[in-house]
């Protein structure tokens, strides 16, 4: 089982205790919303969740208190997926990826194409995950990919709209 990596802010939005497959970076709300994220915080939420793991963040710009994550991730050679800038979509994408628990092989494939995905009817996880993976195309400008005319899940870029 591949553990995704989320902050707390997106987590929390699951409900309940986070389920095994999901490493929290704490993030304390605090009056003036969720607090920045703390170095020393995210290492050891990187390390908890291990060598393969995948983490998830929203951009900078979308997040800036969050912006440590993402960044930190890559200088370790984690594997991170943009999540959309808006914060409902974000952690509906992060339930989906906690719900299917990634493959161990090519574990962020089905999560960058969800990640670039529009509003979808409501499919059982299982269902969207398979789909997602079935329908990702590989980025011309990074390891990454994404659905075939929408956003690259890992670098944003454009990713080619399928053959005709
Ligand atoms: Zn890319």
């Amino acid at each position: 089982m591949t553990a995704v990596v989320a902050e707390e802010g997106l987590a929390a939005a699951i409900g309940g205790p986070p389920p095994p497959a999901l490493v929290v970076v704490a993030r304390p709300a605090g009056r003036r919303g969720r607090a920045d994220l703390d170095a020393d915080d995210v290492l050891d939420a990187l390390d908890r969740a291990g060598p393969g793991a995948v983490v998830l963040a929203r951009t900078p710009a979308a997040d800036r208190g969050a912006r440590l994550l993402p960044a930190l991730a890559a200088l370790v050679g984690r594997e991170v997926v943009r999540l959309p800038d808006d914060a409902g979509a974000a952690a509906r994408i992060v339930a989906i990826a906690v719900a299917v628990a990634p493959p161990p092989n090519a574990p962020a494939r089905h999560l960058q194409a969800l990640a670039g995905a529009p509003p979808l009817p409501a499919l059982r996880p299982g269902v969207l995950a398979r789909w997602a993976r079935c329908a990702w195309r590989p980025c011309d400008r990074c390891g990454g990919g994404g659905l075939p005319g929408a956003s690259c899940g890992r670098c944003g870029s454009g990713v080619a709209a399928a053959a005709p």
